[in-house]
């Protein structure tokens, strides 16, 4: 039972540095990088507190620059999912009894450590590990992440102070316990966002659940320094436990425990739908029901009118879809541009592709940078090889792939003349967005294709003029995103502005960063009590 006041300061969002030349932060930052650059990092797991080290290290690989060594992390194996599992299980009944307040208090802790000393290591971490610009960067392992905590803590006070009504003077008293879940939870974070990585293991804690953490080991630098950050706020050993294993046996090891009770998970759609098989085929060893909350992917569209301004859609196509080289869920993918608006938007899009640079993010100049890892390289260039050989496509802008230093792969733009081609279809997380020219005349019949053509419902922009249009494009699209976008590129939601998910093949729209989320972490108790028990059995209608 909570024996804490519902009450946090009101929540703001985290101004964005610009790191523009001159400025103290960029020189700070630059510092810090070249520090981390040119050093070892030894990354332990971190088990009941304790770090763990296998002796099986594996190196860290910068995906700018794949063969400088920064240092390397321990490989675990299935007894640490067990252990780390113990932990959980053994720190949960201190922390889940921990008055509210002073388990906020470290979450906002985390916050400023972030928000200030810290803000330098897992920016640089993040682009490190992950090959993010400073300006993607700080964004997600800035602003993001301390968005995530200070907002879900003042969303969790609100959530706690939900009470249901009770009739003053009846005689009894209704309340509502917001139980952490029976048991303990697993959280499973994707490579591309430092802040989902935090936020993911961190918004289960919150409510009072104690957790097992399996970060990508594509995002293994920034997962240490979170993990850093936790202790040095006062994080209970167990509460959050990290491990570096392999993805199928931990989950195989972690679906077949009894006390499992939850899953916060994002990554790809095919991961998560094996995973929701794997619960449901061991649904009946399990003590309680488990919460399954898990964001995946997308195949984000831009839907163009033919009043829509060219130079901002061009804009919107370069920004939503190249920006940290398309690795995001919510990266524009697929565009459907009216044939009158065509010319101009090609242009601009070839003019900006000519000027865009791409590198490591230690050169400011840089708007792009490597993609994740070699696995993700190759893929991308299978589509962009096939789309070359095939009739109903051609590559326009970009389309080289280069291995040697870093995963780079250029901005891409592939025309097609079959709105339903391969790559106006399937998710592929990479700088490569397809186009379909539509006659203007068609514009209705293009928003029922852009809705019908792929499995995923996460992000999507209709941009326009005319009003009716637009009017019409959010009826026609309703279910075809979870976060739409009118006049704007369909990536860059901001939490507590645009909160943010999927439903369809995207995921269960669970709403990172709301309350909404926060409630799938808890389990309500309902408790009414009689101030005076009645004595007698009888009802006034039996009465004479
Ligand atoms: P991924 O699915 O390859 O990996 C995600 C996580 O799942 C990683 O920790 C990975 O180790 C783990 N995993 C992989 N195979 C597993 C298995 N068999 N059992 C258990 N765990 C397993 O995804 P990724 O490449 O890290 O991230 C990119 C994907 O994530 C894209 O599809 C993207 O759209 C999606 N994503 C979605 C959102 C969202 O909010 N909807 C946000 C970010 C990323």
């Amino acid at each position: 039972m909570d024996k804490g006041f519902y009450h946090v300061p009101q929540a703001t969002n985290e101004p964005v540095l610009t790191y523009g030349p001159g400025t103290p932060e960029r020189a700070s930052v630059q510092a810090v990088y070249d520090e981390m650059w040119n050093s070892q990092v030894d990354i332990p797991m971190v088990i009941n507190g304790q770090p763990v080290k296998t002796g099986k290290p594996e190196r860290v690989l910068p995906p700018h620059d794949h063969k400088h060594n920064v240092g390397s992390y321990h490989w675990g194996e299935a007894k640490h999912v067990h252990q780390a599992i113990e932990a959980a299980l053994g720190a949960k009944e201190k922390w889940e009894n921990m008055s509210w307040s002073n388990r906020i208090a470290i979450f906002l802790r985390i916050a400023d450590l972030i928000s200030d000393r810290y803000r330098d290591r897992l920016n640089a971490a993040t682009m490190i590990g992950q090959g993010k610009t400073i300006q993607q960067a700080e964004i997600d392992s800035a602003c993001e992440i301390i968005d995530f905590l200070r907002f879900n803590a003042m969303f969790a006070a609100q959530l706690y102070s939900e009470q249901p009504h009770t009739q003053c003077g009846s005689n009894m008293w209704n309340r509502v316990d917001y139980r952490p879940l029976e048991g303990f939870t697993y959280a499973i974070t994707p490579f591309n966002f430092t802040a989902i990585a935090g936020n993911l293991p961190t918004s289960m804690a919150m409510m009072g659940n104690t957790v097992v953490w399996k970060p990508s080991l594509s995002q293994i630098y920034s997962a240490h320094v979170l993990m850093e950050i936790f202790e040095e706020a006062g994080l209970p050993p167990g509460v959050i436990n990290m491990v570096i294993t392999d993805p199928q046996e931990t989950s195989d090891i972690v679906f077949d425990h009894p006390e499992f009770a939850g899953l916060h998970f994002t990554g790809s759609t095919t991961v998560f739908k094996n995973i929701w098989n794997t619960i449901g085929t061991n649904i009946h060893k399990y003590r309680t029901y488990p919460r399954i909350v898990g964001e995946t992917g997308g195949k984000d569209f831009v839907v163009v009118h033919k009043s829509a301004r060219a130079p901002q859609v061009a804009n919107a196509l370069t920004r939503g879809s190249f920006e940290y080289s398309g690795q995001k869920c919510s990266a524009a993918s697929r565009a459907y541009v009216p044939e009158s608006l065509w010319p101009e938007v090609q242009e601009i899009m070839t003019r900006q592709a000519q000027e865009i640079k791409m590198g490591s993010p230690r050169d400011f100049k840089n708007f792009l940078g490597a993609v994740i890892h070699e696995r993700s390289l190759d893929k991308r260039e299978s589509y962009i090889q096939a789309a070359a050989k095939d009739s109903e496509a051609e590559v326009i802008i970009g389309g080289k792939c280069d291995k040697s230093q870093g995963w780079f792969v250029e901005p891409t733009v592939i025309k097609t003349t079959d709105p339903k081609y391969v790559t106006m279809r399937e998710e592929l997380f990479g700088p490569v967005l397809t186009v379909y020219v539509y006659p203007d005349e068609e514009f209705e019949a293009t928003l029922k294709l852009c809705d019908e053509t792929s499995e995923y419902g996460l992000t999507g922009s209709i941009f326009a003029q005319d009003r009716y249009a637009v009017e019409v494009a959010e009826n026609a699209l309703r279910n075809a995103a979870g976060n739409f976008y009118i006049n704007d590129k369909p990536t860059g939601s901001v939490v507590n502005q645009q909160p943010f998910g999927g439903a369809r093949g995207s995921g269960t729209n669970d709403k990172a960063g709301s309350k909404q989320n926060l409630i799938r972490w808890v389990s309500m108790r309902s408790i009414k009590e009689t101030f005076d028990a009645p004595t007698d059995f009888g009802y006034p209608h039996m009465k004479d």
